[in-house]
């Protein structure tokens, strides 16, 4: 058995400890591997407390200076590359080798792409003469302290994705990661002593939301928040703030669609379509979790596609051949199995797929969900309209373009949606109509750091990227010249 870590506190360039702790277990074993500081609202103050009197002198350093802290950053998280995933692997319950292929290499990536983004930053002085004798130009000041707080399920990857662009634009930050995976944020702070980042530019309290969350997003001396998480909680926090001039970005939740139209390469298209499905056991922010399959090909699609399903292995996240661990927690565990037992009373079609490890089985530990597929369900069903965030995925049969935009549309929200087509002029067409942030055609997750990320309606507030963070964590300001 693996020993059980502490993870403390990291205020002002120090450890330091809480009164009480939490347990983290593994997900897939059940064991504790972890004991993560319950912070209060003392230690939330004292974190703040620290990023302030951190930011007079980092907001005054040089872009020379702040690209070398973010590129050393980068280099010991990749040297450390195993160790994060491991760490990852079993906190979360993710397979061990998307850990080491995708999301931490791509925490790497976070710091290095905001690196190269600095040094290539757009011209700081932007002249404007539409009054005579008057020179007016903007210039950007880092905002100040702001407070990032980042979901359970890409724990890494998301965390740094808000911590490289905050401290590259010059602000001080505190990071509250998610209670249910709060190891590699908890490791960071051992990279951050090593890259002798001055102290109190990044200061990470770990600990439940309502308590030291809500102590750091209502604390006066913060300037912005940047969220990723669920809109109960997205807007939650904007309720709570909504009487501070406090600057916020909300990345919340999704109910993203793929529509298959009959011309679309179905070769091409189904393996992808189960990754968007199942990738982390459906536990991306980007997951597709309903399928609109025009009625054509409807059937000839649900036989190849369930047969694909049905080759998925879901076992113990360290073994390479896994492709679905177990989800985060007991918790999440209840709340998916909710959502199935619903389609069952419905009278839907349940179709629970995959191959479960033998060993899995028989030790009967793990929060596991085998890959599920759910048919016959109408557009008006909870399961077509609520997140359930998990591997389960409705199919239905649709006719026209109209109609399937419609129906796709008609939903809270909107993160992101993928199409399938060989028509060039329907998949602008469509992309064009779609409600959401980000469409994706003939592919899904084709990330490019430098286009912007959101989304629409009750999926977020607010875009992520370069210069797209800058908004978040800058204020810009005129500056008029009277040259007469
Ligand atoms: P959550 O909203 O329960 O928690 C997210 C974070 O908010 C955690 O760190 C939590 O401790 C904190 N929090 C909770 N209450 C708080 C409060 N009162 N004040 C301050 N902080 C508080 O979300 P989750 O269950 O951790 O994550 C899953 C959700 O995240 C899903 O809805 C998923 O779609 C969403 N998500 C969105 C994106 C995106 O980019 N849009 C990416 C990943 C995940």
């Amino acid at each position: 058995m693996a020993s059980v870590q502490r993870i403390n506190n990291f205020i002002n360039g120090k450890y330091a400890s809480t009164e009480n702790y939490l347990e983290s277990l593994n997900p897939c074993t059940e064991e504790i591997i972890a004991h993560i500081a319950d912070s209060t609202e003392d230690d939330a103050k004292l974190a703040v407390q620290a990023a302030r009197q951190a930011f007079p002198s980092w907001s005054r350093q040089t872009a020379a200076k702040r690209i070398h802290y973010l590129n050393r950053i980068a280099d010991l998280i990749e040297a450390r590359l195993e160790d994060f995933a491991r760490a990852e692997s079993s906190d979360q319950g993710k397979p061990l080798w998307l850990a080491r292929t995708v999301e931490i290499p791509r925490a790497v990536d976070n710091f290095r792409f905001f690196a190269t983004a600095l040094s290539q930053s757009r011209e700081s002085f932007t002249q404007h003469t539409s009054a005579p004798n008057v020179i007016s130009y903007t210039t950007r000041s880092p905002c100040g302290v702001a407070v990032l707080i980042s979901p359970w399920n890409l724990p890494l990857y998301l965390l740094t994705w808000k911590i490289a662009p905050c401290i590259a634009f010059g602000c001080t930050c505190v990071c509250k990661p998610s209670e249910f995976t709060s190891v590699t944020a908890g490791m960071l702070a051992q990279v951050f002593i090593d890259a002798e980042l001055p102290p109190g530019v990044v200061n990470l309290v770990f600990g439940v939301g309502p308590r030291v969350g809500q102590a750091l997003i209502t604390h006066p001396d913060v300037n912005a928040i940047s969220f990723t998480g669920s809109t109960a909680t997205g807007y939650h926090i904007k309720k709570a703030t909504s009487h501070l001039p406090v600057k916020i970005s909300l990345e919340m939740g999704g109910k993203n669609s793929g529509i298959i139209f009959n011309d679309a390469d179905l070769s091409k298209c189904l393996p992808v379509l189960l990754r968007s499905c199942f990738l982390n056991s459906g536990q991306i922010c980007l997951c597709t979790s309903r399928l609109y399959v025009q009625r054509e090909i409807y059937d000839e699609f649900l036989k190849k596609f369930i047969a694909e399903v049905n080759t998925l292995k879901v076992g113990d996240p360290s073994d390479d051949s896994t492709k679905m661990g177990p989800v985060v927690s007991k918790e999440h565990q209840n709340k998916i199995e909710k959502y199935i037992e619903l389609a069952r009373q419905n009278g839907n079609k349940v179709i629970v797929a995959g191959i479960m490890d033998e060993n899995i089985k028989k030790s009967s530990r793990g929060y596991f969900i085998m890959p599920t597929v759910i048919l016959n369900v109408d557009d008006e069903s909870k399961l077509m309209t609520e997140e359930i965030f998990g591997p389960v995925v409705c199919i239905v049969p649709f006719d026209t373009e109209d109609e399937v935009m419609e129906r796709v549309n008609k939903t809270q929200y909107g993160l992101c949606g993928c199409l399938w087509t060989e028509s060039i002029g329907r998949a602008h067409r469509l992309a064009t109509r779609m409600e959401c942030g980000t469409v994706w055609i003939n592919g899904w997750m084709l990330r490019d750091l430098r286009m912007p990320f959101g989304g629409v309606k009750d999926s977020g507030v607010g875009r992520e990227g370069y210069p797209y963070s800058e908004d978040v964590f800058t204020e810009i300001k005129t500056v008029g010249i009277n040259i007469a």
